[in-house]
Formats: C-alpha cells, sequence, structure tokens
C-alpha cells in the first residue's frame, strides 16, 4: 500500500484557515481595521458597499509597507508583529497571527495599495483567490488601502450563508463600534453604499462613546476610575435607571483590546445588583488595562476572548470599583465628570516664572486643631441643634439630606469662620472675595497675577486626609455616637482587615463595639461621616488594602487617611455655594501640602495673565 498522507497545498490550508478568521464581511472589517491601527494610523477610513458582500475597503494614513513586505503580507504566518513565542506574552498589537490577509486573499478579490513616507513611489497588488493576478509601481499617498471585493467568490456556500445585508451591516457596525470605542484618539469614517454612517473625530472617551451612541448617553454615565498594582479601570458604567433590554452597550477593553467575558460581565451585574430591574442588562464602557504577561490572547483566532492569570482578583477590583462609583453619584448626581479638554491649558503652574502663588497665609490657623478652635467639637452629649452653618458639608464631605439621624449628628459647630476671613486679607494670594464654580467641578477665583482654578474634588481630598492623619496621629479624634448601634457584615477576610486597622479606624472617631465573624457593630463614628456612608467607606477601605501590595513604604495609617479621604471628599458634580467655596479654598491652602491631592495630583492651577493675553494674539 502507497503512503496516503499529504500535505495540503497552500491555497487549500487558506480557504480552510479563512474558515475560522472570516465568518462573514465583518469579520473582514475588524481584521482590516486592525491592521490599519497596528500601523500606527491617525486617521481610518471604512468602505462598505451592500453590506460588504460587494466591497469592503479599509484606507488608512499608517506607516505603510515596502515593496517586498506588501508581497510578503499575504504569506500565511507573516506577521511583522511577533518574532518568538515569547513574545506572545508582551503583545501590544492588535494582530500576531499573520493568517488575516492571507485567509482573505484566499476566499475573496483583494486589491492593496500601500506607500510608505518614506518612499516616492508606491505599490499595487491585486490578489484573487490566493493568487498574484498583478504587482505594479504606483502613485498612491502614504500608508494603505486594501479593498476586499466579492468575499466568498469561491466558496459559493459561503456565500449563500451570508445573511440579509441589513444584519449583515449590523455585524459590521458592531465590529466599528468596538474598535473606534477602543481608539477615541484616532479619527474614524465610515461608508456605506455612498453615505456616511459616522465621522468620528479624535476625541476624549466620554465625546466618542455619545458620538456612537447619541447625545443622550451624555447625562447617562458614571465614570469609573480605578488604579491599582494588577489592573487600571477607567470608562463608564450606565445610571441603572438608563438599563437596558438588550446588552447591547456592554463592551470591556483589555489592553485596547475588545473582549467577551462572561465573567467579567458577571462583575458588574453584581455590582449593580439591587439596582435594576429583572431582565435588564446595566451598559457599561470599560478600559481594563493590565500587564500583558498576565494575559493570554491566542486562545481563539478571532481575538475575542482572552485568559487572564488572575480572573479572581480582577472580578473583585471591578466590582468595588463600580459599586464604589455608583455609590458616589447615588449621593451626588453627577453633571459632567470627564475632563473637558477645553480646560486643560498648556499652562503648566510648575514650570513657570510667574508660578503658583507664594501661600503667606495665617500658618497658625488650622481649622481642624482643638486648641485654636474651641468651637470644633460636637456637642455630644446634647444633641442640641445648633445653627448649621452651610458649609459644614465641607467637613462632613457629604450632604445627607432627608435622614434625621445623620442630620443630627452633623450638627457641628466650627468656629473656623471668623478666621477664615482673615486668610486672605494678609495673604499674597488675593482672591476677590467672589469665587465661583465652574461645572461643578472646579472653584475659580483670580489672582493678583493671573487665575486660579481648583479641582473640588482633589482640594477636599487634601483637606481631608490631612485632618484624619492629623487625628489618626495624634491618636485623639471626636466621635459621635450612634443612638442605634449598626450592624454590618463582611467575609471574613474582610473583617481580618478591618481588625488589623481597627486601632487607626478608632483613632479617626470609629467606635466598634463587636469585630467577630459574622460582622461588626459600630456605635460610634467619626465627626462628620454619615451613617449611609460607613459601609462605603469601610469597602473602600477594605479593596484599598487588598490592592494595595504591602511593601517597605506600606503604611496603614496613610492608606485609611487616603481611603477615608477619597471617600467622603466633595465629588465633582456637587455645587457649592459661595461660602462652602470660600471655605474650600480657604481650608485648602491652610493644608501643608496645598498643591496635591493625597494621590499627588495636582489640586489647582494657575493660569498667568501673561498666557491669557497669548491666547488672544
Ligand atoms: P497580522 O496582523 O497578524 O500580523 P495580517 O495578515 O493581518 O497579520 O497582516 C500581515 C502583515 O502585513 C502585518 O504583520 C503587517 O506587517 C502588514 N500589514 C497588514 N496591513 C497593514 C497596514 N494597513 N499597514 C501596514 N502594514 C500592514
Ligand atoms: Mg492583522
Amino acid at each position: 500500500m502507497t503512503d496516503i498522507i499529504q500535505l495540503l497545498p497552500d491555497h487549500v490550508a487558506n480557504q480552510i484557515a479563512a474558515g475560522e478568521v472570516v465568518q462573514r464581511p465583518a469579520s473582514v472589517v475588524k481584521e482590516l481595521l486592525e491592521n490599519a491601527i497596528d500601523a500606527e494610523a491617525t486617521e481610518i477610513k471604512l468602505i462598505i458597499k451592500n453590506a460588504g458582500k460587494t466591497l469592503v475597503q479599509v484606507i488608512d494614513n499608517g506607516k505603510g509597507m515596502s515593496v517586498t513586505d506588501a508581497r510578503l503580507s499575504f504569506e500565511r504566518h507573516a506577521t511583522s508583529k511577533i518574532k518568538s513565542a515569547e513574545d506572545l506574552f508582551q503583545l501590544n498589537t492588535k494582530g500576531f497571527r499573520g493568517e488575516a490577509l492571507a485567509s482573505i486573499a484566499a476566499i475573496a478579490h483583494v486589491s492593496l495599495k500601500t506607500k510608505r513616507s518614506s518612499d516616492e513611489l508606491g505599490t499595487s497588488i491585486e490578489i484573487e483567490g490566493s493568487t498574484v493576478k498583478s504587482q505594479d509601481v504606483s502613485v498612491t499617498p502614504t500608508g494603505t488601502s486594501v479593498a476586499v471585493k466579492n468575499l466568498f467568490f469561491n466558496i459559493p456556500a459561503r456565500r449563500n450563508f451570508l445573511k440579509s445585508d441589513t444584519v449583515e451591516l449590523r455585524h459590521i457596525t458592531d465590529e466599528f463600534h468596538r474598535v473606534a470605542l477602543a481608539h477615541p484618539n484616532i479619527g474614524f469614517a465610515f461608508y456605506h453604499n455612498g453615505s456616511e454612517l459616522f465621522n468620528l473625530p479624535n476625541e476624549n472617551y466620554r465625546q466618542r462613546v455619545v458620538h456612537i451612541f447619541g447625545a443622550k448617553t451624555n447625562e447617562k454615565l458614571v465614570p469609573v476610575e480605578e488604579e491599582t498594582e494588577v489592573l487600571k479601570i477607567s470608562g463608564f458604567v450606565g445610571k441603572p435607571e438608563y438599563s437596558k433590554k438588550t446588552r447591547s452597550e456592554q463592551f470591556f477593553f483589555v489592553n485596547n483590546r475588545f473582549i467577551k467575558s462572561p465573567y467579567l460581565n458577571h462583575s458588574i451585574s453584581a455590582a449593580f445588583e439591587g439596582l435594576l430591574k429583572d431582565g435588564y442588562h446595566a451598559s457599561y464602557f470599560l478600559n481594563l488595562t493590565v500587564d500583558p504577561k498576565t494575559i493570554d490572547i491566542n486562545i481563539h483566532p478571532t481575538k475575542t476572548e482572552i485568559k487572564f492569570d488572575d480572573e479572581h482578583t480582577l472580578y473583585a477590583i471591578l466590582r468595588s470599583a463600580v459599586k464604589h462609583s455608583l455609590g458616589q453619584f447615588n449621593i451626588a448626581p453627577i453633571l459632567d465628570f470627564e475632563h473637558q479638554s477645553s480646560l486643560n491649558t498648556p499652562y503648566k503652574y510648575k514650570d513657570k516664572t510667574v508660578t503658583a502663588p507664594i501661600i503667606d497665609v495665617n500658618r497658625g490657623f488650622n481649622p481642624f486643631s482643638d486648641n485654636t478652635d474651641v468651637g470644633n467639637k460636637i456637642n455630644r452629649t446634647s444633641f442640641t441643634k445648633a445653627p448649621t452653618a452651610s458649609w459644614e458639608s465641607l467637613y462632613v464631605g457629604l450632604e445627607s439630606k432627608g435622614n434625621a439621624s445623620d442630620t443630627e449628628f452633623s450638627e457641628v459647630t466650627f468656629e473656623s469662620d471668623t478666621k477664615t476671613e482673615s486668610i486672605f486679607e494678609d495673604a499674597s494670594i488675593e482672591t476677590t472675595k467672589t469665587t465661583f464654580q465652574l461645572q461643578q467641578k472646579y472653584i475659580v477665583s483670580t489672582l493678583k497675577s493671573g487665575m486660579l482654578i481648583i479641582d473640588q474634588n482633589r482640594a477636599h481630598q487634601r483637606v481631608l486626609y490631612e485632618n484624619f492623619l492629623k487625628h489618626i496621629t495624634i491618636k485623639e479624634a471626636t466621635s459621635q455616637q450612634l443612638l442605634f448601634p449598626l450592624q454590618l457584615h463582611f467575609t471574613p477576610n474582610e473583617i481580618h482587615i478591618i481588625d488589623g486597622l481597627k486601632s487607626d479606624l478608632e483613632h479617626t472617631g470609629f467606635v466598634f463595639s463587636e469585630l467577630s465573624e459574622d460582622g461588626i457593630t459600630i456605635t460610634g463614628l467619626p465627626v462628620g461621616v454619615p451613617e449611609s456612608e460607613v459601609s462605603i467607606i469601610l469597602e473602600q477601605l477594605i479593596s484599598d488594602v487588598e490592592n494595595d501590595v504591602p511593601d517597605a513604604n506600606f503604611s496603614s495609617t496613610d492608606l485609611l487617611a487616603k481611603s477615608m479621604a477619597k471617600s467622603l471628599a466633595i465629588k465633582n458634580g456637587q455645587s457649592l455655594n459661595n461660602t462652602e467655596q470660600e471655605h474650600l479654598v480657604n481650608s485648602l491652602f491652610a493644608c501643608k501640602e496645598p498643591n496635591v491631592s493625597p494621590t499627588n495630583r495636582p489640586t489647582f492651577i494657575t493660569m498667568a495673565v501673561n498666557d491669557i493675553e497669548k491666547k488672544f494674539v
């Protein structure tokens, strides 16, 4: 008997591979868009005819290819993106399998035009069913254009299998959304049968989401930001009342790649627990950044499923970050969070000679210090309703409207307002008496030399942080006693973490009457911490501890102060009246390090008149 095993000819192997990579026109769209992104394009055009059955074309202004590369790009396993198997674990590109172009060329008519910026002339190649029909020198702009015509021309069964134009176009649009959402900094245009469906400029993430899903989307987005050693999260979740019956607005991107993950999706559902009606799904647009070493993308030909080394941790972090954002949102309706790029001035206060204001405030003044302001104590025994200054909310961080027991406990009398009046009188920052709030996010004031813009959330974090730190280190804090003990349930591991921080927590004003396996009972809270916030604060704290890998610099005190400041600080979107604004400004400049938030981000920027003048040139 003769041997019967043969090696398949290349064009057959390519067709088989194509079956995996190219299921429908949308798959071609995905592969071509990804190639354009890998080529570092900044502008990408997608042109479709008859839902991709007649034409899928992608034109980019990326780096283009040399003559040899252009030819090689259609060979199977021909890729410029990885060189060895190790590279699979540090992928920064979308592609790496070197299969897409070869597969597509096996089942369609493909014309490629490409030119590098360093070359005078480009290359054009025509391929039909893996056979090169022509290769020419060609005049073409820098970048690459790949046109894929008559998809599945040589596999009628597949062609017949395609759905209606409406359905295929929807698949294409879905792919386009995914790629465009993952890359807001790239401009995309999308045409179908000659009409423009999308034209997305280079923009920020919020703008991109709104551009794609419509202007009404803007008001429903709640920002989610979290940064830990293993995972960075940024993006948005939809407010619960805007949840949808479909899952059409659920997007996870891992290192800028759209992925499907039922497991991580579950963590979002868990965070929304109790907030959604039956059968409704939360919207989310979340970008996760992880070390490429900790994921495996190579488990699925279309690369939409990936494997994480430590899914459980990601699950927990994600859930807690989303929960936290929702918590914040419930307290303070959010108007607009996103850093508006129009507010980003090129002015960097650090590098300027006109520089940050010299803060010559009354250093002795400390609104938190017990000896300078005798009134800064809660009247614990009588709970009398002392006249409440509206800026008290600056101290409590959160307004607890409509909660009787909370208001009772926030009757705190501070003496500091008489003192703060004088702060700017002898200070060299001469603010006008009037400050105003911008976008319910910034407090704007004038300086002799220009303008001062304070980030209200970061500024308040700084104020609270120094306050907590002081209380913890001097081991003395006033606490407000609760009429009814507060019982909270946590997992044993969480209880363990709280136990470890117990004495620090007590120094901020927490009083624990019980800390056992089943849960904790709290009978006293730090002054100004509303009861309704306690579980959010503790959950935040637990997740901060879990995510902060203890090292030599680890300080639980610092972490606690940071975490509480983060939980309690005035949120963006909270409107402040003038007294509150001025009080915050004064408290900030009474801090030891007013320039930065506890996480080292600038609390304010200044803009010199010179710079403003320059803008008018
Ligand atoms: P992969 O993207 O997995 O490397 P492809 O078959 O999609 O495989 O592409 C093969 C190669 O062709 C790429 O590695 C890249 O070098 C080149 N290439 C493909 N598309 C473009 C493009 N739009 N611009 C520049 N180079 C491209
Ligand atoms: Mg590719």
